[in-house]
Order: C-alpha cells, then structure tokens, then sequence
C-alpha cells in the first residue's frame, strides 16, 4: 500500500498512539484525535500532590521483551523500563515471594511447594506448568476453557486457585470464563520473556512516549476533539467529522472499539453478518481501584497478589452473581516501589484493585470497594495512620473514558469463539478503515494486547504479507 496517505487514528490510549507512531516513521501523514484532554486511554497517568498515580492497576507482563519494547525499538524512543525480583508478592490464603523467572524446575518446585500444593499432585503440577511454559497447542485450546485445562493435570485446590486468580489478573476474566488457548499464549510468553515490569515515569509513558514519537516525526495530536462520525463514499472511507469541521483521510484508524465505530460509521454499510457479530461479542469484567498516598512507606514489596480463602471455583462467583466478595482478590502494585520519582520523597504510592461486574452501579462498585479497603488494612495495618489521601476508581470511571457502557478493564473479552483467527479482524469490510486496540487483532494481555494489534496493523498496512504475526 502507498504511504504518505492521509490518516486519521481515533483514539491516543495505546493502540493509538502506538498505530500513529509506527505509520508515520513509514510516512504516513497522521492526525491522532483524541476526545480527552490527556492521552493514555485506559493507561493514562494523572498527578495529584506530587503522586503520580495510574487510571488502572497496571503491571506489564513482558515489559520491554515484549510489544511495548518492540513499538519502542521500531520508533528509537525513550521508553525505560524497570524490573524487580521477586517480582511480587504473593498473600492471603498461603505467602511467599514469587520470583522473576520461574523456568529452573527448582524454581517450579518452590512455588509448588509454598503455594501449598499437595505432594501427591506435585507431578500433576509440574506436567501443567511444563505444558504452558511451552507454548504449544494454542490454537488447539483456543475453545476450550482455562478451567477445563487445568483439569487436566490436576484437581489440586492451590493450583486451581493460583490459576484462577491468574486469569482474573491476566484477561479480567474467571478461568471459567478465559479461553485456555490464550492463556497458554500469555503465560508462555510472560514466564519465557522473565522481564514482568514496570516503565520508569508511569503507566502513562507507554503511550506518551509512543506520542512523543510521532510528534517528532511530524504527527500532530489534536485533543478534546471527539470524533463525531466516519464518512462513507462509494464503500470508501472519506474522513471524519468533528465539532471543529470535517478532516480528509484515505485511511482511518479506530481504537474506539467495534461496536463504537459501527455507531460512528453507521450500521448500514455494514454486511448484517459483521454487525450481527460485532453486537454479540462479550467483554470483560470491569476493575475496580483504590489508590492509596501514604506519608510513609509502608509496603515493602513492589507488588502484592491476594490470593483469597475460598473455593478455588469460587471465587469469582461474586461477579456472576452481583455482589461484594466475601474475601477479595486483590492486585495492588506499589508504583513508588518501582519508580521512586512516582511519590515525594519519603512517601509512598499504592494502587490496589480487583474485579468487578461489568456494567456495576456505583453502589455496587463502592461495596467491593469497601471489602477490598478493609482487606488491605488487615495486611497492611500501618497503612490506615498513614493515608493523606485516598481516591476511587470504578467501572463509572472506565465508562467515561472509553465511552463504552459495561466499562470493561481489558477490552473485548478472551473468551471460546473471542481469540485467535476469532478476533475481530484489523481489516473491516469499509475499505480504508481498520480497527486498532485491545479489541482487534492480536494477542496478549491488556496494553500488549493493544501494542501488539499496532505492530500487526502496521506491518499489514505496509504490505508484510502473511497472517497477523503477533508475537
Ligand atoms: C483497572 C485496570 C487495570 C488494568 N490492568 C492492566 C495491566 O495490569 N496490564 C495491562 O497490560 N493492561 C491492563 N489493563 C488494560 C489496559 O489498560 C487496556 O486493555 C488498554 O489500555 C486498552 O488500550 P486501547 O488503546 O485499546 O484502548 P483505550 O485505552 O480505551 O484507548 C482508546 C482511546 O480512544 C479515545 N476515543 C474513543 N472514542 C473516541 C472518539 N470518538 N473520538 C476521539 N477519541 C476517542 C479514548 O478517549 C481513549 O483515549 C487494565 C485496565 C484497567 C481499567
């Protein structure tokens, strides 16, 4: 395809400040448009008395091994990352620390051990972790579920509750609900990589230094300026209309999600098999958050990962069924830990989350709040003298973001029928307009997922031929 075509990107959170970067060191000319006043979508960072503290949760799986490092490299830009070993954590039901590489089969029988699980199971458990450090039969899981996977090397209790757990952290999905195929992707390429991190500056560097990128190519990014409607010609993208007029472009480039840009484009030039499809794909769960301005440091792990005492299967039972968790799930990175230029001198910066239904109402969000509060208290009991502020996330929050209404953490959930050649394609049936983000074309867990729908965008746009080479 020829370059220097006039593109516009919809969205600056990752899959839209990386898009525009990667095209325009190919020569595009980009427009990113961008209906907040800040970039960085769901991966946005914000400043408040000297904390600089993440929208989400956020911990990054591969960190510079991974899509994150590769849009980096592609671009030459300034994207530093920060690794810490043990890389977390581990508390609640069993504690120890959980280490950086896991891939010495010593290493396995620690975690085996300390996790608690039982010696009869011990061969059980390692067949299963030898099976997803291997990458292989991915595809071939892609429709089965996670918990039917673990099934089948073990029933051990501690090993379905760990899994769980981590299924919850990786897709904010239950390991009822996550496609095994996926996981198995994302779990390889996490333990295989070792180099789970963080980046130096804040969440919001991801996207911002992808922006920084593209403006120095000569991209401009024009904030607070929603895009109001794709305009169609002959079955051709023309453009798009915002308040401030209408904008040319041959291309045009959504990360508004698929279902957001059928609104925007208009469902009749659409074939009723992808607006059909579109409308019954499923999301995942919403997060909620509490972010945590200590005058002290109290925590001194650079992440903590509460496993709950419940049923393995349990769990997430709360979600389905719409009420606070009895134990909370708990994932609470500790930024300032990674990155002491997050808080000021001598303080400390904490974020703790757990799931939530998507589409939760404000009471509802504030109730699994309060249980997720109280717990870290009861981990942590130095951290309530210490507060000078706290603030709340909730699925509100992500909706007002996204503009999408269940206000999911992820994207498109990771799901049977939702992953792999099942995932919304790039390509849509408009010529000239393709889909970016976590809901589009690629693999992997949140903001990777979405880096790495960029690197297979832009590689297809530029003529790489071949299926979608996510790696
Ligand atoms: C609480 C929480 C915890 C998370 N934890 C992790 C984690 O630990 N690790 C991880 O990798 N991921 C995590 N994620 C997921 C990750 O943040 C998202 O999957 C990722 O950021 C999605 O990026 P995106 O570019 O696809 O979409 P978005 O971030 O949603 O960006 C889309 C952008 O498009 C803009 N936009 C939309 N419509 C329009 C329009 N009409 N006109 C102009 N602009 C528009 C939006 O304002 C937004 O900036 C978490 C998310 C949350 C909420």
């Amino acid at each position: 395809m020829a370059t220097n075509r006039k593109t516009v990107v919809i969205g600056a959170g990752v899959g839209g400040a990386a898009a525009a970067a990667l095209l325009a060191k190919e020569g595009y000319q980009v427009t990113v448009l961008e209906s907040h006043p800040f970039s960085g979508g769901r991966c946005a960072s914000m400043v408040k008395d000297g904390f600089k503290y993440d929208f989400g949760v956020h911990m990054f799986s591969r960190g510079e091994r991974g899509p994150h490092g590769r849009v980096n490299r592609r671009l030459a830009g300034n994207l530093a990352w920060v690794t810490r070993d043990p890389a977390c954590r581990v508390m609640g039901r069993v504690e120890f620390d959980f280490r950086l590489d896991i891939r010495p089969l010593l290493r396995q029988f620690g975690v085996a051990r300390k996790l608690g699980v039982r010696t009869k199971n011990y061969i059980g458990a390692f067949r299963l972790m030898r099976s997803l450090l291997s990458g292989r039969g991915v595809e071939a899981n892609d429709a089965v579920s996670l918990q039917d996977y673990v099934s089948r090397f073990t029933d051990d209790d501690m090993v379905h509750l760990f899994m769980n757990c981590l299924s919850q952290l990786y897709f904010a999905l239950s390991y009822r609900q996550a496609s095994a195929g996926e996981f198995v992707w994302c779990f390889s390429h996490m333990f295989n990589d070792a180099s789970f991190g963080y980046p130096a500056g804040g969440s919001g560097r991801i996207p911002g230094s992808f922006l920084q990128a593209f403006e120095k190519l000569g991209g401009s990014v024009r904030f607070g300026e929603a895009t109001t409607r794709i305009c169609i010609g002959n079955g051709k993208v023309m453009g798009v209309e915002t308040a401030s007029g209408h904008h040319d472009a041959d291309v045009v480039i959504s990360s508004a999600g698929i279902v957001r840009t059928l609104d925007l484009v208009g469902r009749q030039h659409f074939p009723n098999e992808y607006v059909t499809r579109a409308e019954r794909l499923g999301y995942s769960n919403a997060y909620v958050t509490l972010k945590y301005a200590l005058d002290r440091r109290v925590i001194p792990y650079a992440v903590v990962f509460h496993m709950p005492s419940l049923p393995p299967d349990r769990v997430f039972d709360y979600v389905e069924e719409r009420r606070p968790p009895d134990d909370p799930y708990i994932f609470m990175p500790v930024p300032s830990n990674l990155d002491a230029s997050l808080a000021p001198e001598g303080r400390q910066l904490v974020v703790a989350g757990t799931a939530a239904p998507a589409g939760a109402t404000p009471e509802l969000c504030d109730a699994i709040l309060d249980r997720v509060h109280a717990k870290v208290c009861e981990l942590f009991p130095d951290l309530k003298r210490s507060i000078v502020w706290q603030l709340r996330s909730t699925r509100l929050d992500a909706t007002e973001l996204t503009n999408h209404a269940a206000g999911e953490a992820i994207g498109m959930g990771q799901t049977p029928g939702q992953v792999g050649r099942l995932r919304p394609e790039l390509a849509t049936p408009v010529s000239g307009l393709w889909l970016v983000g976590a809901d589009a074309g690629s693999r992997g867990i949140g903001t990777e997922m979405a880096s790495g729908s960029a690197l297979n965008l832009a590689d297809r746009l530029m003529g790489v031929s071949g299926p979608a080479p996510v790696k």
